[in-house]
C-alpha cells in the first residue's frame, strides 16, 4: 500500500536530493515514482524514505536513495535502452531504472538465490517488467545481445570483470564501485573502439562482489 504519508515522505526525499545532487529531473522523477517502502523489511518501514542504506537480510543492504540517483544519472539512459544490473538485492535500483527505460529491457542478476526470488516476486507484484535471474554477474545473460548500459551494485576489487564489459556495446556506459573495502571509487566507464574511457566519481562504500 502506498499511503498519503508514504507519498509525502517520498516527495520530501526527492526535494532533498534535488538540492544536494546534480542529477536530472528525469532521474528525480524515477525516484519519486518508486515506492521504496515496498522494498525494505517491515521493521524499517518508518525509515524507508531516509536517505540511507538499510539492511535487507543475508548481510546485504538496499542502497541509499542518493547513491541510486547518482548511479542512475551517470548511466545517461534513454527510454528503450537495454540495461544489465549486477546485484539485484531487493530490486529497488532496478525499479528506478525501469521507470526510465520502460518495461522489458532491464536484466538483473543476483548471486543469492533467495534474494533473486524475493526481488522477482516483489517487482512483479509492483508491476515492474524486469528480468531477474539467480547467478553470477560475470557470466549472466550471455545469450542476450549486448546491452546499452550496465551497472554493478557490488564492488569488484580489481576493476569490472571482462565478462561484464563484453556485454556492453561500443559507446555504452558501465557504472560501478571498484576497489577493496575502505578504498572503493565510483567510476563510469565508456566503451570505446579501442578501450575504456574512465571517469572517477568519488569514494563510495558497497558490498564486495563475490
Ligand atoms: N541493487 C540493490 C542493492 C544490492 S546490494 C538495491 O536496489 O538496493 C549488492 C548485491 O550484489 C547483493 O545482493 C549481493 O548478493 C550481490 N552480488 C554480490 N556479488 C555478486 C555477483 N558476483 N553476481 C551477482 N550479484 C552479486
Amino acid at each position: 500500500m502506498d499511503t498519503a504519508d508514504d507519498e509525502a515522505a517520498r516527495q520530501r526525499l526527492v526535494a532533498t536530493l534535488r538540492q544536494r545532487l546534480d542529477v536530472s529531473e528525469r532521474t528525480l522523477a524515477a525516484i519519486a515514482a518508486v515506492p521504496r517502502h515496498a522494498f525494505v523489511p517491515d521493521r524499517y518501514r518508518s525509515r524507508a524514505y531516509d536517505d540511507r542504506p538499510l539492511p535487507i537480510g543475508r548481510e546485504q543492504t538496499i542502497s541509499a536513495p542518493h547513491m541510486v540517483a547518482v548511479m542512475t544519472d551517470l548511466l545517461d539512459l534513454e527510454p528503450g535502452d537495454a540495461v544489465f544490473e549486477v546485484g539485484t538485492g531487493c530490486g529497488y535500483h532496478a525499479a528506478v531504472v525501469a521507470e526510465i527505460v520502460g518495461p522489458g529491457t532491464v536484466y538483473s542478476v543476483e548471486r543469492v538465490p533467495a534474494l533473486a526470488e524475493a526481488a522477482r516476486e516483489r517487482l512483479d507484484r509492483l508491476g515492474y517488467d524486469v528480468t531477474v535471474r539467480a547467478g553470477d554477474g560475470r557470466d549472466a545473460f550471455a545469450e542476450r545481445p549486448v546491452f546499452d548500459a550496465a551497472y554493478l551494485t557490488c564492488a569488484p576489487a580489481d576493476g569490472v570483470p571482462a565478462g561484464i564489459v563484453d556485454r556492453v556495446r561500443t559507446g555504452g556506459r558501465i557504472v560501478a564501485p571498484i576497489g577493496r573495502d575502505g578504498a572503493q571509487r565510483l567510476v563510469r566507464l565508456t566503451v570505446g573502439e579501442d578501450g575504456l574511457e574512465r571517469e572517477d566519481h568519488g569514494g563510495v562504500r558497497f558490498v564486495p562482489m563475490r
